[in-house]
């Protein structure tokens, strides 16, 4: 497969016709190119496994493989915007493509003639000219367009503002321009970051991210069990900061292992170590996900919410859903009457049910789509009188874990985010930031596992 994509170029051809050439051996049709265009998409085509890296210096790199059983690999900076993520996706693809050996690409330094090849591919493939020139039309005026009609189309293709007001004057010749100088000054004096916030513009479009994450490879370098195991007693620790346990990570793991395994003649075994023990209850939800064969169902809320008191003086208590209405103190949500609980988890019941039974269909970003919905209503329902918010979170991770997609946390320090998301979508019905976070702790769970 990837010898076969290497092919493709041949010497002497200029950036535009390789790029061309790679939507064509895509299987797109060079006059009606869906946009944008999905690099991320095409480098799987092409045989190449992309993952996530922390970098300061480098858009990215791409590493050769080492022989025909090897895979080529391109890792791209997390810390970028979508766009330029996916010029990068598509500047490694040319190495991949034409240069055949490993590439360290840094930040803003495309001196090279590879590099600069590279950064012409990109601009190409993301931008091809046909496409461009038909889309700019309604925004044309005597022949040209103007800095919002570039980031307007910039938009449509997504790409950034500058990478298409760049296209447009040098590659189209639809942006007029003195001199190279005279450009630059207009593109930094345009701000597009502020143009599109004053407009309500979306910064990291949400179809952008979602190609990110459909031909991303869950590759782990450990098995995925071991990647739940080494991740339970973070997940716990962030879990229960959240619930407003001071505890340190330390701490954390030692109790547990304590509690573990002297039960009830735990030290810790006791009212004073509430918490304590409810940290153990937790960790013990996440033990149960990694091994049950059991089927998911929104019932199983309940069992969750049991297991987490288990280790409380009064156990019985929990599993039950509650039986009064609730204010959730400094939640930006609300939360259902009482009476409604139970119809509503029986609505919810087939949803889930719909949705596991698609696990195989349905396209990653689907399925995280539809287990925010369900998440975004449990912790609407929040059906029990303590322990909502990890009962919910931890039904999330066993969806997750059904598609074979690792668990995340949401850390502490972006928890205001992830409340501001549920908000939304209580307020709104919009659910794409919540996937938006899903999506990149995704990733960087991802990123921990494999830098481990
Ligand atoms: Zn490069």
């Amino acid at each position: 497969m990837f010898n076969k994509a290497i092919n493709i170029y041949k010497s002497g051809m200029s950036p535009e016709e390789l790029a061309a050439k790679v939507l064509e051996w895509c299987g797109y049709k060079y006059d009606d190119l869906p946009v944008p265009i999905d690099p991320f998409a095409i480098m799987r085509k092409c045989g190449i496994v992309y993952q996530f890296m922390n970098s300061k210096k480098l858009e990215g790199v791409y590493i050769v493989p080492e022989d025909d059983d090897d895979i080529p690999v391109v890792g791209i900076n997390f810390n970028r915007p979508i766009t330029r993520q996916r010029f990068s996706a598509a500047h490694e693809l040319c190495h991949h493509l034409k240069d055949q050996h490993s590439q360290i690409c840094p930040i803003g330094s495309m001196s090279t003639t590879i590099e600069k090849y590279a950064e012409r591919f990109a601009a190409a493939l993301l931008m091809p000219a046909n496409t461009m020139r038909e889309l700019a039309l309604p925004y044309l005026n005597n022949g040209c367009i103007d800095l919002q009609g570039a980031l307007l189309l910039s938009i449509r293709m997504g790409v950034s503002f500058s990478a298409c007001a760049r296209r447009l004057a040098y590659g189209l010749h639809l942006l007029p321009f003195s001199s190279s100088q005279e450009l630059n000054r207009r593109l930094n004096k345009f701000k597009p970051d502020k143009v599109k916030m004053a407009q309500g513009i979306d910064r990291e479009p949400i179809d952008l991210l979602e190609q990110a994450v459909n031909s991303y490879e869950f590759f782990y370098k450990i098995s995925s069990d071991m990647t739940w195991y080494l991740f339970k007693n973070n997940f716990i620790f962030n879990e229960n900061r959240m619930e407003g346990v001071d505890l340190d990570e330390y701490e954390v793991a030692e109790i547990v292992a304590d509690l573990r395994l002297n039960g009830s003649a735990s030290e810790y075994c006791s009212t004073e170590y509430d918490n304590i023990i409810q940290v153990t209850g937790h960790s013990s939800i996440y033990d149960f996900m990694l091994s049950t064969d059991e089927k998911i169902d929104v019932y199983k809320l309940m069992k969750l919410n049991r297991m987490l008191f288990q280790y409380t003086p009064n156990p019985d208590m929990a599993g039950g859903t509650r039986k009064y209405n609730v204010l959730v103190l400094g939640a930006k949500f609300e939360t259902a009457d009482w009476h409604d609980i139970m119809p509503r988890l029986i609505k919810l019941r087939s949803v889930v049910e719909t949705t596991v039974n698609q696990v195989d269909t349905l396209s990653v970003s689907e399925y995280i789509e539809m287990a925010a919905r369900i998440h975004h209503e449990i912790t609407q329902i929040h059906p029990f009188s303590d322990g909502n918010g990890r009962c919910s979170r931890a039904f999330f991770n066993w969806m997750l874990r059904l598609k074979g997609l690792p668990p995340i946390y949401i850390k502490h320090e972006n928890k205001e985010k992830y409340y501001e998301a549920l908000s939304l979508a209580d307020l709104e019905g919009e659910h794409k930031e919540i996937v938006r976070i899903i999506i990149k702790e995704l990733f960087k769970t991802m990123m921990e596992i494999n830098s481990r």
